[in-house]
Formats: C-alpha cells, sequence, structure tokens
C-alpha cells in the first residue's frame, strides 16, 4: 500500500498542472491501487468519485497550491475509508478489564494476546492471560512460554477439555491483575461448534470487550469473519494481523471498517513488540509518505496556542518574553524528545544538527535563568553584557556558562519556530502539506 501510494503523490506532485485529464489519470491510479490492497469495489467506486468530486469543486485554501490540496483530499478520504478521524481507545475503563479474543486458526490470537499482554505492561499495568484452546494442544505451551517471555500471568489447562471452565477458572486466579485477556480456540469440529463455544465462553465471563482477530492476508474477506462472529457475540474492537506480510491490509482495513466495528491494533510482525495501535490519520499519512505531521501540528498548536505568543510568531520577533512563554508551554507539554519524534525525518534532523538538547530538566533551569532577567533584558536580549550575565546566573543558581548555552539554544528556537511556525499556520488551515 504505502508504496503504491507514495508513488502517486509523487506523480502528483510531479505534475505541472492538474487538468480534468491528469484527474482522471489520477483517479484511475487510485482505483487501480485500492483495487490492488483488496478494497471492495463499491467502495472504491464511491472513494473516488468523491475525491474527484471534491476536487473539482472545492478550491484550495489560500497559499495551498492545487497539487497539495489534490493530496490533501485523497488523504482525507482515505482517513474515512479506513474508519474515521478516531483515535483509538486505549484507557482500560475498570480494572480488572477483560477482554476476550476470538477468530479464525492461524489468525493470531494467541500471538496478539500476548502482544496486547506486553504492550499494557510496558505501560506499567499488571496483565493476565488465559488460555481456552482445548483442541491445539500445542496452544496452552505457546500462550505460556509467550506469557513467561513478556511477563503476563498465566492461567491455562494442559489436558483441559472445558473451554467454558477454564475461562471461569482461569478469571478466578487472576486477582489484583489490571487486565485480562482470554485466548480462544480458532478451530471446532465445525464452524458451528466453534461459534457455539465461543458464544458459551462469553455469556460465561461477560468479558468488557470481545476483540476479532482477523489476518490482514483475507483481505475484504475480514467483513465476512467479522459478521459470522457478530451473528453470536457482539464485537467491539479489531486486531489486524500481519499487515507486514500482506498487501492487502488495506482492503481488510476498509472492509472492517464498514461493518461499523473499530480496528484496535494492528501486527507488524512476528515479534511481541510488533504491535501498534490503529489510527486511520497517522496510518494514511504515513501511506502517503508525509511522516508523522498529523500528530506534530496538533502538539505545536497546543504550544502556540497562547494568542500573544502566536502574534508575536507572526510578526516575526521572537524575545526572550516570547521565549519565556513558550518554555512555559512546552513544560505544559511534557517531554519534548516526544514531540521531536513526531518531526519528519528532515526537520527532526536539522534540529539535531544543531544538538539542541531540550529536556525537561534544562526547560525547567531556562525557566529559572529567564525569571531572573530584567522586563529590559528579556525584550532586548542584545544588552546582555557579561556583568549582567553573572548577575542574572547568581540569580538563578546556575553557571554564567549555563546562561550562554541558553541563549545560543534560543538563537536556534528562533530560527525553528519560523519552520514551526510555517507548520502550524498550514495545519490552522486544515492543510498541512508541503
Ligand atoms: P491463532 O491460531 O489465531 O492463535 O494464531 P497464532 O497466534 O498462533 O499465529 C499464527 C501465526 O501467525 C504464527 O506463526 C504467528 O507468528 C503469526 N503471526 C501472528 N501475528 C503476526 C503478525 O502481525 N505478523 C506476522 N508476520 N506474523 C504474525
Ligand atoms: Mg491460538
Amino acid at each position: 500500500l504505502t508504496e503504491l501510494f507514495s508513488k502517486l503523490v509523487e506523480k502528483i506532485r510531479g505534475v505541472e498542472y492538474i487538468d480534468e485529464q491528469t484527474l482522471q489519470e489520477i483517479s484511475r491510479e487510485l482505483q487501480r491501487s485500492l483495487l490492488k490492497a483488496d478494497v471492495p469495489l463499491d467502495m472504491v467506486r464511491a472513494f473516488t468519485d468523491t475525491a474527484v468530486r471534491r476536487i473539482r469543486e472545492e478550491r484550495p485554501p489560500p497559499g495551498i497550491p492545487v497539487k497539495d490540496f489534490v493530496i490533501y483530499v485523497i488523504y482525507q478520504e482515505l482517513v474515512k475509508l479506513l474508519g474515521g478521524e478516531a483515535e483509538p481507545d486505549l484507557k482500560l475503563p475498570k480494572r480488572p478489564y477483560v477482554i476476550m479474543l476470538l477468530g479464525v486458526e492461524g489468525s493470531g490470537k494467541t500471538t496478539t494476546a500476548a502482544k496486547i499482554a506486553l504492550f499494557y505492561i510496558k505501560r506499567g499495568l499488571k496483565v493476565g492471560v488465559v488460555e481456552t484452546d482445548t483442541i491445539r494442544p500445542a496452544a496452552y505451551d505457546q500462550l505460556k512460554q509467550l506469557a513467561e517471555r513478556v511477563g503476563a500471568r498465566f492461567y491455562g489447562e494442559r489436558d483441559g477439555n472445558d473451554a467454558v471452565g477454564i475461562a471461569r477458572r482461569g478469571l478466578e486466579q487472576m486477582k489484583g491483575v489490571d487486565l485480562v485477556l482470554v485466548d480462544t480456540a480458532g478451530r471446532h469440529k465445525n464452524e458451528q461448534s466453534l461459534l457455539e463455544e465461543v458464544k458459551a465462553i462469553y455469556d460465561a465471563i461477560k468479558p468488557d470487550e470481545v476483540m476479532l482477530v482477523v489476518d490482514a492476508t483475507v483481505g475484504r474477506q475480514a467483513a465476512a469473519q467479522a459478521e459470522a462472529f457478530m451473528k453470536y457475540v457482539p464485537i467491539h474492537s479489531v486486531a489486524i494481523t500481519k499487515m507486514d506480510s500482506t498487501a492487502r491490509g488495506g482492503g481488510a482495513l476498509a472492509a472492517v471498517a464498514k461493518t461499523g466495528a473499530r480496528v484496535k491494533f494492528i501486527g507488524v510482525g512476528e515479534g511481541v513488540d510488533e504491535i501498534e495501535p490503529f489510527s486511520p490519520r497517522k496510518f494514511v499519512a504515513r501511506v502517503l509518505g508525509m511522516g508523522d505531521l498529523e500528530t506534530l501540528v496538533e502538539r505545536v498548536k497546543a504550544v502556540f496556542e497562547e494568542e500573544e505568543v502566536l502574534e508575536e510568531l507572526e510578526s516575526g520577533r521572537l524575545d526572550l518574553l516570547t521565549f519565556k512563554k513558550q518554555i512555559d508551554a512546552l513544560l505544559k507539554l511534557g517531554p519534548l524528545s516526544k514531540v521531536l519524534e513526531l518531526l519528519p525525518g528532515t526537520l527532526a534532523s536539522k534540529i539535531s544538527d544543531e544538538q539542541i538538547e531540550l529536556s525537561q530538566k534544562n526547560l525547567r533551569r531556562w525557566r529559572a535563568i529567564l525569571s531572573s532577567m530584567t522586563e529590559e533584558e528579556l525584550r532586548d536580549p542584545s544588552i546582555l553584557n557579561a556583568s549582567r550575565i553573572r548577575r542574572i546566573a547568581i540569580g538563578a543558581g546556575v553557571t554564567p556558562k549555563d546562561v550562554k548555552d541558553m541563549l545560543k539554544v534560543y538563537e536556534s528556537m528562533k530560527k525553528m519556530s519560523k519552520v514551526l511556525r510555517r507548520q502550524y499556520r498550514l495545519g490552522a488551515r486544515g492543510v498541512r502539506l508541503q
């Protein structure tokens, strides 16, 4: 998918202008890409119709090149196709929270149980897993080993044959655990008896969430799988596995989105840490090769939310007073390294070139330094001479070198803020492509 679309994006950027003929070509190319990803035909049609109509009818915001606008429309429509703007909800509303995983054999349930366990263990929670698959003898050992590897509590019965009883007893063993993942069998004498067992377990333990696990390689067939299970139990969320090993992942995502179920996680490899919360916006941004701009823009907006700061940035004048406000905003924002991680590669590397070490600790030190400056100094940093710097250093409890270092960073920030300002203004208009 990524390959198909990044080619398309390149192509759009490469054309001289967008006329009717180019638009038709883009539309055909889009259709081809989506069909290759196994997106259902009716969805492909609806998608290209809407995209083409919007490109014809809507005008790009002032200052935004038509080409970028075309890509932006495609971006927005792809996000809709894959489930919309909402971000996955990863909070666990109660303790213990019980998730039951179901899906056909080989879809990746057991692996996904271990992956989700690790995902939450890394976030400081106590997690337990329960194996109720009594059909495949190896299932017990598989999940037991994975549980040991990720540090989750395990319950199973090696030669058991009562899946419902195992589920019940398993939950009883999980006192004090924050999250319990109940793994189920994916194969049975026949489909009917599988679905009935799933329903019996569901009725017995009443899990807080039922998560369907689907293998991405089935493409659009994902919808049929979801619908078959939905006849027996409610499906609250979906995990799509093996996104790394097929071009049909987009089709699976779109087909699931159409059933109304929410894709919460995607599996991107065999390793226990190869899982990602699924955000259509970030996914599409990546598919189109746009980096994680979407998230960046939100964070940057938060930094610049204060009107005054924005105004001064607009006027291109970043004095230390503004710098101080920015630092206050940044301290509210959380670790800046996280923000920097979100920058597209080129910009991030520019910043690291300048060797800016923007840790929370630095930010606090700088705030202290800025607090011991006079209003006059904040407005006009050029008056800072050696004796003023010494006085400021003493006032802030730091060395004169610390003050000078901060001034250097301020100069870099001044440069960087120009870039961020550009990003912000594009973001504010709803278009952040360049
Ligand atoms: P289950 O029968 O539904 O429990 O499926 P398993 O968890 O046993 O997984 C079946 C196979 O798919 C195993 O070989 C897994 O390593 C593999 N698998 C699961 N998730 C992923 C994934 O995201 N990417 C890849 N490449 N393989 C996966
Ligand atoms: Mg299994």
